[in-house]
């Protein structure tokens, strides 16, 4: 049985550094150790929260309940063909190390997936994605635990609903399951996604287009456009980008020079978020510790000694600014707890 610690200090465990406690958390590192734990929080009658790497994951209080880390680790080789290698990665391990490993063994796939900060087990939740790819490109099986029914289920991928930032897990499953393990399927050889904002242009300056080349280029954008956690408490985007109807985007377009929008079908449009919440005067504003950052509208940060409640109450008002102005009401992407 892994141990519980009372009072766990989650600041380190939330990427928007929140100084949130647990009233217990437990790490178990194999799937026995799991499902003693899972059956030790129900004796305990206490509500259980799963946590990854806590890089998408807004607290706004103390848990009152387990916060149980999954941490099965492992990448584990289990199908070998000419065309492609698939993987079962435990869902402990640290996405991006996953991304490196592929790389290195020129399995591609998931390259234009670099630096996104989280687990492996994460990933299928809200089917990260960036650059043109998202996760379920490459994502065979999700294996994990119900908590309900305490039995081991395994989903296809068309049985995880996979869509924009969601799945199954975001919404049904959402606190029913525990994921254990990802099985990916990644090329031998890999068909390169660079026409994705500055990445041919980055490419450009290393010569060759290569799955190492192409994790560069994505490291040096995310890297010069994003705000590092460890420095400026984020969640990355905190908004996803809505889906209009096509009649919106021609008011807009009597109404602004240029509305980026990138086309879903004939009826429908994504207009970034970052856009509808920078006309709406947000981008770099602060009230008390909470903010929207500088550069990157869709990114709310703490800029020290923030609460969740705070940042949440900014992420609101957001919402209505952008609501007022433009009758679309964001959805949030990160998982408020
Ligand atoms: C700087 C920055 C940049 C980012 N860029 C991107 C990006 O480009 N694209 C993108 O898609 N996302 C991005 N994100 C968001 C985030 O990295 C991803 O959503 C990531 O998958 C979250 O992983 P995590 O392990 O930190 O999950 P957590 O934040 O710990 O958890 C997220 C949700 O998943 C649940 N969960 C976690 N693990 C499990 C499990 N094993 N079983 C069941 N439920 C689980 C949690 O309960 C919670 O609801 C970014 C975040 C930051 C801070």
């Amino acid at each position: 049985m892994p141990e519980f610690f009372n009072d766990y200090p989650l600041n380190k465990l939330n990427t928007f550094g929140l100084p949130v406690k647990a009233k217990y958390f437990t790490k178990p590192k194999t799937e026995e150790e799991l499902i003693d734990s899972i059956n030790r929080i129900k004796q305990m009658g206490l509500p259980m929260l799963v946590l990854g790497g806590g890089s998408n994951i807004l607290f706004t209080r103390d848990y009152a309940g387990v916060v149980l880390q999954p941490s099965i680790t492992g990448i584990e080789e289990i199908e070998n063909t000419s065309d492609y290698i698939a993987l079962s990665v435990g869902a402990g391990e640290v996405w991006d190390n996953l991304v490196e490993y592929a790389v290195q063994r020129g399995l591609g796939g998931i390259e234009n997936l670099s630096n996104i900060p989280g687990s492996v087990g994460a990933s299928p939740i809200q089917n990260i994605g960036a650059y043109g790819v998202e996760a379920k490109e490459t994502i065979l099986q999700v294996m994990g635990f119900n908590l309900e029914t305490m039995s081991r289920v395994v989903w296809k991928n068309e049985e995880c609903q996979f869509g924009y930032r969601d799945s199954i897990f975001k919404r049904e499953l959402k606190g029913k399951v525990v994921i254990t393990n990802v099985i990916y399927r990644l090329s031998k050889h890999p068909k390169f996604v660079t026409h994705y904002g500055n990445i041919e242009h980055e490419l450009a300056k290393m010569g060759e287009t290569t799955l190492i080349n192409i994790r560069k280029a994505v490291i040096n954008i995310r890297n010069s456009k994003l705000p590092d956690p460890n420095k400026l408490g984020n969640a990355g985007s905190f908004f996803k980008n809505p889906i209009v109807h096509m009649d919106l985007l021609h008011e807009l377009k009597k109404r602004y020079d240029r509305v980026p929008s990138y086309p879903i079908d004939d009826k429908s449009v994504k207009i970034p978020a970052g856009w509808l919440i920078e006309q709406s005067g947000w981008k770099g504003k602060r009230l008390g510790n909470a903010g929207v950052h500088e550069n990157q509208a869709l990114v709310l940060v703490n800029h020290g000694g923030a609460t969740g409640v705070e940042i949440l109450n900014i992420a609101e008002q957001i919402r209505s600014s952008v609501q007022n102005r433009f009758n679309v009401m964001l959805e949030m992407e990160v998982n408020v707890v």
